[in-house]
């Protein structure tokens, strides 16, 4: 799974104010046929509930396995297809492979788990959006309740529009997070009006949740508001013990990190879960 990345023969795909003209052309057909050859590929990474210990779901998190380059973490070109819109057709294929291979599992006999899928700012504008998902739904066969999609705070700020589509969404039987969690500027007020089911504590906030008494008490307000808004509440970043008794004396109920795994593909995942659930 360590395809070799060679950073320093190429420069960087992301697209700042020094990307050249000529490397986003290039990065823009790379992808292009990334998408034709189907370069892409997804990792999971668990979703642990802290009270029972059991997987709950996995996030399903893309990469590219560019054929000179090795594999790409998403930070490397999300970003840019979020600008040319090639959003559109990687994000369609996220989500068709984070189905199949979630009704994979539970053909295999797999206990059903939680899919989480990331949408950007581009596909949730999107005019056809619930309609698509509706369709990969339907295509894939995999049950609406199964999959979680997550935005960010910032896809919220237009409240009207984000009410209306989130409802909708919901009508398919989907469940929705907000990702991120407390890096946006979302407000109180509009947060208990949209139709979400759960947020996801940004990693910035547990890092040093252990040392940082700032961030232990932001954590410790999300999880105690989430309580009484009735949303589930996942932690992200988890890569301690430490960290983990905290989680899990504050009321979250869920976490996602180093500590568990890494985001690993199908395959290795497979046998990470078969393994724990043996010890467990
Ligand atoms: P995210 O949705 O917040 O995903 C969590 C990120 O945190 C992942 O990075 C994951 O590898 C990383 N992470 C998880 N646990 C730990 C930990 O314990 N410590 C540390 N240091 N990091 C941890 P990744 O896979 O590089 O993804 C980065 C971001 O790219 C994602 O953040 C998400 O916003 C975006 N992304 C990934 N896949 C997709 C996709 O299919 N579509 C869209 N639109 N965005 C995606
Ligand atoms: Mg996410
Ligand atoms: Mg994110
Ligand atoms: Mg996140």
């Amino acid at each position: 799974y360590s395809a070799k990345v060679h950073r320093n023969e190429f420069s960087s795909y992301t697209p700042d104010m020094n990307m050249k003209a000529h490397d986003r052309l290039r990065l823009e057909s790379d992808l292009r046929r990334a998408l034709e050859q189907e370069q892409f590929m997804l990792a999971y990474q668990p979703l642990v509930n802290l009270q029972t210990g059991k997987v709950v779901g996995v996030e399903a998190l893309v990469r590219w396995h560019h054929p000179l380059r090795g594999l790409l973490p998403p930070g490397e070109f999300i970003p840019l297809t979020e600008e040319n819109g090639l959003i559109l057709p990687l994000g369609e294929w996220v989500l068709r492979a984070a189905c199949l291979q979630n009704k994979a599992w539970q053909d295999a006999g797999m206990t059903p788990i939680m899919m989480s899928v990331n949408l950007s700012m581009r596909q949730f504008r999107q005019h056809q959006l619930v309609d698509r998902i509706k369709s990969i739904l339907e295509q894939t066969g995999m049950e609406p309740r199964y999959l979680e999609l997550e935005i960010t705070e910032s896809m919220t700020s237009d409240v009207e529009f984000a009410t209306e589509t989130l409802a909708s969404l919901k009508k398919l039987g989907v469940q929705i997070s907000i990702d991120d969690f407390g890096t946006g500027y979302s407000s109180l007020v509009y947060l208990k009006r949209l139709p979400i089911d759960k947020l996801k504590i940004d990693r910035s906030f547990v890092n040093e949740l252990t040392e940082n008494g700032s961030d232990a008490a932001i954590v410790t307000t999300i999880t105690s508001m989430a309580k009484h808004l009735k949303l589930k509440v996942t932690a992200e970043g988890v890569e301690n013990d430490e960290q983990l008794h905290f989680l899990r004396e504050h009321n979250c109920e869920e976490a996602q990190g180093y500590y568990f795994t890494k985001p690993i593909p199908a395959n290795l995942f497979e046998n990470w879960y078969r393994h724990r659930n043996q010890i467990a």
